[in-house]
């Protein structure tokens, strides 16, 4: 489960790095669907909760993709569909790969997911050095 904890660290760390056409994208999708901010509507949108049950009840993936870590936050791949994910648009990483997806670089709305390929795609690359080293 999700703390409100996790929440605040998740918006503090997307919005930095979002460009100012993706930033305005999301202020309005935020005050048309009546919400003052990101974290308000992570705090207290109904449909936000329900989409995390509908992720938790649904045979995704329940850990970290790239650390398999239990305890994971959903990243937005896509802003796009806010109030109104799809499952697919989410991916489950634990709070710090999900920082590094943030810091890593300019998160587009667009294509969020390429920066978690290539999280993923390093992070294996790094697991297949430290077994062929055993
Ligand atoms: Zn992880
Ligand atoms: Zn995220």
């Amino acid at each position: 489960m999700t703390t409100n904890e996790q929440n605040t660290t998740e918006q503090d760390s997307h919005l930095v790095r979002l460009s100012n056409r993706q930033r305005m994208f999301l202020r309005d999708r935020l005050k048309a669907l009546g919400f003052k901010n990101y974290r308000h509507y992570l705090l207290s949108s109904p449909a936000w909760q329900e989409t995390k049950e509908r992720y938790q009840a649904s045979g995704r993936p329940q850990k970290c993709v790239v650390c398999h870590d239990p305890h994971y936050e959903l990243h937005h791949r896509t802003y796009k569909r806010l109030g109104q994910e799809r499952l697919d648009d989410l991916i489950p990483l634990c709070r710090e790969h999900h920082d590094q997806v943030h810091r890593q670089e300019v998160v587009s709305l667009w294509d969020g997911h390429k920066a978690v390929r290539r999280l993923i795609r390093r992070s294996t690359a790094e697991a297949a050095q430290v077994s062929a080293g055993r």
